[in-house]
Order: structure tokens, then C-alpha cells, then sequence
């Protein structure tokens, strides 16, 4: 080290580190900090650093800066170490350790005369990275920590502007004092209560905010008008009441100053939606419009009393009291709910109702009949779901309610993945076209899809809905095999087109020919044919595939497919015996058909073990249909096939859908395979999946109700039986159950032949403690039942 800054010159790059001898620094520690105990220095380029651990354990870092650092550069960093503290307290960062003083920075002399700034911190334990590359779960949580602590740092202005005016809607607590000029009980009593809730609830969301230098008063006096054209600004002037902050307050400022009378509101609406269209503001910003306003009218109020008070009042615009006191009452009489909807409205933000009035209810339910037709059923009839809004696992009720989604497997990746919609709404603002040109988002996402199935499945046909995957699926088993045939399950269900609704065997609309449609039992050894015990399950069961090939055969159907979903969900997620599907498989392929593994249920990392569902089974599909979780809501349904059986189809067909592969589905599925890497959700499935099926069994030995409990990963299946020897189905306390469950805020569905079995099926995200609180509550319903 000594030799390194005997051969420096150039003091822009002198480490210049101070060299204090370790008594002197022990007792500046005792008497600036009141700390003692062992001292060990750590590495630093240009600090002295000492980890200092005391009697009791407390770690604290005492860093002594070189002489020639500035006061005010650790100043500055401190600023930014306290700002993050009061900004978010979750982010992980030292904290500032005062003097015994109070000071938040110290001097210490050297022996050579010189002073070295110095200050405390709190010591953050933890071991240092010790080898390259890092792990993919490191990289990940990096840049997790990263983000967070910029979302945390964004408030924060390094110096320059920080003038001190009570105008600045920031500073309002500081004109609580004003509330004592206040005349009239009332309008105390309101201003008291915008100051406070603007402590409590304002200021703490103003410190994250995305912020920037505002003019925050472009009101009357300070805006130009364009003489030839006065409905023109042209021009803004006056910059002294200019701050750091977040952008909504000069829109607030704007909006109390210049809006007013009974259509107060509706012009504020008019400024912010102008305001968005050049400048996009965040629904955050938009929210907290009407408390910055009410925090705008109040300060002028405020100010107004107390420079008109007393006795020498100046009479600073005493005269616009009385307009300010209007808006003051516009502003309360609307309130928060009505005035952010309004906002929402004009911005085009998704809106919420406060409140879940009954008649908001069924007026809603009434429009839905009229527009919608009276035939589409609604979920919990009597307690409807009305949500305008969803975050991870949760649906968020009007009236502000957390509803644990444990049934909705559509958001993949959780409700609104903020990553999926950024992906939806950046290829959206560049480009939505056809596959009939070229462009990269098709062709990357095609490619990356393609890889993750099995060889040599490599090319993908691209539509709107699972429906259609397995409509183009089956039409294209019928080219490449010659044959019109399809094998499904009992209680399967592939879609709802012409050609797939007849596939749901106990959905079939009467009159529909479907005699090239054989149905095969589900290996279900709960409740099937065959049961534990009565032999070679696998072959039993699979003996029915036979004679399905036989039947289509003696038709002369011949078998064009076999399209299964390889975890039975419609069937209720029976626990397949092992090697019951490769029998099928081979019985199909031995007659011609192809198999189309219909994964819109299991895929993508449902089932934990595995990303598809066939794998578990050790079976190659001729193709694979994706639908649902692919686009996380977006609509968005694929086919992954071998390239022979596509362009066969695609050349007898000129096969070609408008909206299938378009650049944002694909920019939509590919976020969700982003997400499903990055956040491991399959591993996900599979822990969280284990623990809440451990959790379902413990729960079936408290409750004679429960029958079985199946499935693996994020799809799980509770079968209720009145009676566990005869297995009679439970359906009505099934129906009982889900309205109650719903009624403790969790949703979960039925499935099955006898609609006796709860359907456990949540975004991928659901954690443990999701699955405590839907165990939790199952167990209270369970035992609160009426018998
Ligand atoms: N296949 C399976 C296994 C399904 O569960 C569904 C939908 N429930 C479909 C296909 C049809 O998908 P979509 O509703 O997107 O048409």
C-alpha cells in the first residue's frame, strides 16, 4: 500500500487514506459515539473503517473519511441513507448512528494536526461474494435489491433547489400553526383534518413518488395567452414557487387554483387527461390528485388566515377567501372516491366503485342480462365477484377486498404481472400486425416455445384460444392421418368451437352427429371401475382405449387422434396409475392416430415436477395445444407440431389466422415464459404445491367430508364424500363450501362428473402462506358446516 502512494502524483487519484493510530480513534469512538468494544478494521479504498463491536453484541461502523473529503459529499450521503430509511424502511441499507451530540456527522484530529470527517453507521452482517459467476437466484435478487432501492431513491434531489416556501404543497404540515388564525369552528375542523391525513397518509406516498423540478404555480397570473387566440397559452412565467416533487402537484395546483364551482371536478378531469396524453401519468399520481389538491386549497386558506389575522392584517387575497372556501366544499362534498374515478375515467385508468351497495349489484347484473345475454352464468350468484383489479394472487374487490385467487390458472403468472403488461403495452405502442410480414417478435417467441418441447416437435401454429389450438390440432391429425376419429375422455373438455365442443362428451349439444367421437373412461382408481386392489390398474383402465379404436375402426372413422389432457382436470385430476398413458398412446399409434397433448391445464410448470403435463406420464406427443396461461390473459393459443403435419395442413388449407401471432400476443407470451425463468415458478409450484398438499392431507384427517386429496404442483383436487366407505359424492356441500370459502375471501371452483370435487388451481406465484390462509379457512368452513 505504502509503496502504491509513494508512486502516485496526480492527487485526483490519490487514495490519500487516513492512517490513524487505533488509541486516538478508540477514544474519539467512547466519547463522540459512546461506543467501545472491539475494534477491526475493514477494507476501504480511500476510508479508514473500523467494525466496532460492542458489549452486547451491537455491531456499528465507524468511518473515517480523508482530509481533503468535502462535508458537505458525506453530507449529501447521509441525506440519501436517511431519505431511503424514511422512503422505505424494507430497503436494506445502513442507517445513520448519530453522536451523542445529536450530530449526524463528527470530526476527528489526526496526530499531523488534520481533521478527518467521520461518521457512524449501522453494521449490515452478512457474508461477501466470494466467487464468480453468481448463481441465476443471486443475479435475480441483485437486481431485485437494485430495484427496490431506486423505487426508493426516486424523491431524492442531491442539493440546488430546496427553497423554503410555505407554498410548497409538500410543506403544509408546517402551516399547521396557521389553524389557530382559522375563524369559523367548521372550516377548522376541515383544514385540521386535510393537515393531518396529509401527514399520515400523503407525505409518506409523496417520498417514493417518481419526481422531478415542477413550476408548481401555473395558475392566473403566471399563464400567457396567445392575443390572437385566447384559448392558447403562450406562454408561463414566474418560477419561485419552483420544486422538486412529484409531477401531479403542479396538476393539483393547476386544478385548485384555476378549476371551480359545481363542475370543479370535470375541468380538473379535462387538464389531466390533456396532461397524460403528452405526458403519461401513473395511476398512483392520478390517485392522489384530490389530496393534493384539498392540500393546495387548504394551504391558501391557511396562509390567507394568517396574514389577515391580528392587528395589522395585510390583506393578502382575502378576497378570493370565499372562492377557496367553495372549492374546499366541492372537493369534500365529492369526496376521494368520486373525484379519483372521475380522474381514473379521463386518464383511462381502469376504474374502481367504492362500496359493494346491493343496488350498484344488481344494476350491474341487470345491464349484464340486457348486453350479455341472461345465459352466461355468473359465479356466486347471490354474492357475486365484482373485481376491477388484480396484484399476484389477489383479486381486489370494489370495495377494496383482497380475494386469495386460488382458482384463476389465466394469470399464470399472477394477476396483472407488471412485467406482462409492460411487454403488452410497449409492442402495442410499436407495432400489431399479421404473420403475413416479417417481424421478430413471432419468429423469437416461435423459436424459444419450440425449444422447450420435446424434439422433433419445432414449429408453432399460432391462434387466439385453446379452442381453436385444438380445432387446428384435430384438423390437422385428419390430414396427415387420413382418418376422421377422435379418442377424448369421459368428462373431457378441448373447446368450444364446431369442430371441439362435441369433444366434451357431457357438454354435447342434442342433435350433433358424434360418431366419430369415442370416449374412454378417466383412470380414476378413487372412483372409476377399477379400484386399488383389483390388479394391474394401468392395464385395466387402458383396455378401454382398445376398445375405442375398435369402435372408430368399425365405423370407419379410423382414429384420426387421441387428445388428452394429461392430467384429467375435467375429470377430476385422478391419480393415474403408472404406465397407464404410454399403453394408451402406443394403442392409438398402432392404429394411425397422433396424439395431441392438450396442455392448456397442466402446462407451462403447473404440475411442479415437470413443464408439461405429458412428461410426468413419459410420453411424446405428436403435438401440443397451449391456450389460457400462455398469454397470462392475453389471448393467445398455440399449436407445437413437427413441421411436416403444419405444412401439410397449411399447404391443403392455405391456413392462415388474422390476429394468430400477432407481435403483442407474442410479446405477451413471451413475458410469461420470462417470468416463469426468472421468478421459478415451476419450482415454485412444486414446493409450495407439496406443502399445501401435506397441509390439504393433514386437514382430511379432521374432516370425514374429505375423501381424497390428488393432483401435484398448483393443481390440486379435494374429493367430498358423505361417506367415505360408499364415496357417495358430496355435491351439495361442495356448493355450500365454495359459497362460504368465497364468503371468507377465497376463491376456489368444483370439477368432476358429480361437481363433488374443489378445484385448487391458483396463479403460480401462490406462496405457504397463501396456502395457511386457504387451509385455514377450509378447516373453519369445514367444521362450521350445517350437518
Ligand atoms: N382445453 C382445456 C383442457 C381447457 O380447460 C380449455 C378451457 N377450459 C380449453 C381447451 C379451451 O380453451 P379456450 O377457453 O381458451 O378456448
Amino acid at each position: 500500500m505504502s509503496s502504491l502512494s509513494e508512486e502516485r502524483s496526480d492527487p485526483f487519484v490519490d487514495r490519500n487514506r487516513p492512517e490513524l493510530p487505533l488509541e486516538p480513534v478508540r477514544a474519539f469512538a467512547a466519547s463522540t459515539y459512546g461506543l467501545s468494544g472491539e475494534f477491526l478494521q475493514l477494507p476501504s479504498e480511500r476510508d479508514q473503517n473500523y467494525r466496532i463491536t460492542g458489549e452486547s453484541g451491537a455491531c456499528h461502523v465507524l468511518k473515517i473519511s480523508a482530509a481533503d473529503e468535502l462535508n458537505e459529499t458525506i453530507a449529501r450521503q447521509i441525506a440519501f441513507l436517511e431519505h431511503l430509511r424514511l422512503s422505505d424502511p424494507e430497503v436494506s441499507v445502513p442507517r445513520v448512528v448519530e453522536t451523542t451530540g445529536g450530530a449526524p456527522m463528527s470530526s476527528i484530529a489526526a496526530p499531523t494536526g488534520e481533521h478527518h470527517v467521520a461518521h457512524c453507521l449501522t453494521y449490515l452482517p452478512g457474508r461477501q461474494i466470494e466467487q464468480l459467476p453468481l448463481s441465476r437466484a443471486l443475479l435475480n435478487s441483485i437486481g431485485t435489491s437494485l430495484a427496490h432501492m431506486n423505487r426508493a431513491a426516486r424523491g431524492f434531489h442531491p442539493g440546488g433547489i430546496v427553497a423554503d416556501l410555505p407554498w410548497h404543497i409538500h410543506s403544509l404540515p408546517r402551516l399547521a400553526p396557521c389553524l389557530g388564525h382559522v375563524r369559523g369552528k367548521e372550516l377548522h375542523t376541515k383544514l385540521t383534518d386535510i393537515v393531518t391525513h396529509f401527514e399520515t397518509s400523503v407525505q409518506p406516498v409523496l417520498r417514493h413518488m417518481r419526481s422531478q423540478t415542477i413550476h408548481q404555480d401555473v395558475n392566473a397570473p403566471n399563464i400567457l395567452l396567445d392575443p390572437e387566440n385566447p384559448d392558447t397559452v403562450s406562454g408561463i412565467i414566474d418560477f419561485g414557487d419552483m420544486v422538486h416533487t412529484t409531477v401531479i402537484c403542479d396538476i393539483a395546483v393547476s386544478g385548485a387554483d384555476l378549476c371551480a364551482g359545481a363542475d370543479m371536478v370535470p375541468q380538473v378531469c379535462e387538464i389531466a387527461s390533456a396532461f397524460d396524453v403528452v405526458l403519461p401519468l401513473e395511476a398512483e399520481e392520478v390517485d392522489l390528485l384530490y389530496d393534493l389538491m384539498c392540500a393546495r386549497v387548504a394551504a391558501t386558506l391557511l396562509i390567507i388566515a394568517v396574514r389577515n389575522d391580528g392587528p395589522s392584517p395585510d390583506g393578502y387575497m382575502a378576497d378570493q377567501r370565499g372562492s377557496y372556501e367553495d372549492r374546499l366544499e366541492v372537493l369534500l362534498t365529492l369526496g376521494r372516491e368520486q373525484t379519483c374515478r372521475a380522474l381514473r375515467r379521463a386518464c383511462g385508468f381502469p376504474v374502481r366503485v367504492p362500496g359493494r351497495a346491493p343496488d350498484a349489484i344488481s344494476d350491474m347484473i341487470e345491464r349484464r342480462h340486457k348486453s350479455l345475454g341472461s345465459a352466461l352464468s355468473l359465479s356466486y350468484g347471490d354474492n357475486p365477484v365484482h373485481v376491477e383489479a388484480g396484484e399476484g394472487i389477489w383479486l381486489l374487490e370494489a370495495d377494496g377486498t383482497r380475494l386469495l385467487d386460488c382458482y384463476n390458472n389465466v394469470p399464470h403468472v399472477g394477476h396483472a404481472h407488471p412485467h406482462v403488461a409492460r411487454a403488452v403495452a410497449r409492442q402495442t405502442s410499436a407495432l400489431n400486425t399479421n404473420t403475413r410480414y416479417l417481424f421478430g417478435a413471432v419468429l423469437d417467441y416461435a423459436e424459444r416455445l419450440a425449444a422447450l418441447a420435446p424434439a422433433p416437435l419445432d414449429t408453432c401454429t399460432f391462434v387466439n384460444s385453446g379452442s381453436e389450438a385444438n380445432d387446428i390440432a384435430y384438423r390437422m391429425a385428419r390430414y396427415a392421418t387420413g382418418n376422421s376419429g377422435v379418442i377424448v375422455t369421459d368428462y373431457a373438455w378441448h373447446g368450444i368451437t364446431a369442430a371441439t365442443a362435441p369433444f366434451a362428451p357431457h357438454g354435447r349439444i342434442q342433435g350433433i352427429d358424434a360418431s366419430h367421437i369415442a370416449t374412454i373412461v378417466a383412470p380414476d382408481p378413487y372412483r372409476g371401475p377399477y379400484k386399488a386392489g383389483d390388479g394391474d390398474l394401468a392395464a385395466l383402465y387402458a383396455a378401454d382405449a382398445e376398445r375405442a379404436v375398435a369402435e372408430l375402426e368399425a365405423s370407419g372413422h379410423g382414429v384420426a387422434a387421441f387428445m388428452i389432457d394429461s392430467a384429467f382436470t375435467s375429470d377430476g385430476v385422478p391419480d393415474v396409475p403408472e404406465g397407464y398413458l404410454k399403453r394408451v398412446v402406443d394403442t392409438v399409434r398402432a392404429a394411425g392416430g397422433v396424439i395431441i397433448a392438450d396442455e392448456v391445464q397442466c402446462g407451462l410448470g403447473r404440475i411442479g415436477t415437470h413443464f408439461w403435463g405429458f412428461d410426468a406420464h413419459g410420453i411424446a406427443p405428436d403435438m401440443i395445444t397451449l391456450g389460457k396461461p400462455v398469454g397470462n390473459g392475453y389471448p393467445l393459443g398455440v399449436v407445437i407440431s413437427v413441421g411436416s403435419l403444419r405444412d401439410a395442413f397449411g399447404n391443403a388449407t392455405d391456413y392462415f389466422s388474422t390476429f394468430g401471432g400477432n407481435p403483442v400476443a407474442c410479446a405477451a407470451g413471451a413475458a410469461v415464459l420470462d417470468v416463469i425463468e426468472r421468478e421459478d415458478l415451476q419450482e415454485n409450484a412444486r414446493l409450495t404445491g407439496e406443502y399445501k398438499r401435506h397441509r390439504l392431507a393433514d386437514l382430511a384427517q379432521r374432516h370425514a367430508l374429505i375423501g381424497d386429496v390428488r393432483g401435484t404442483g398448483l393443481l390440486t383436487m379435494v374429493e367430498l364424500v358423505r361417506d367415505r366407505a360408499t364415496r357417495e359424492p358430496a355435491a351439495r356441500e361442495t356448493s355450500e363450501i365454495l359459497k362460504h370459502v368465497r364468503g371468507e375471501h377465497v376463491l376456489v371452483g368444483s370439477e368432476g362428473p358429480h361437481s363433488n370435487v374443489l378445484k385448487i388451481r391458483p396463479p403460480m406465484v401462490f406462496s405457504r402462506d397463501n396456502a395457511d390462509q386457504l387451509v385455514d379457512v377450509l378447516d373453519r368452513v369445514l367444521r362450521d358446516l350445517p350437518q
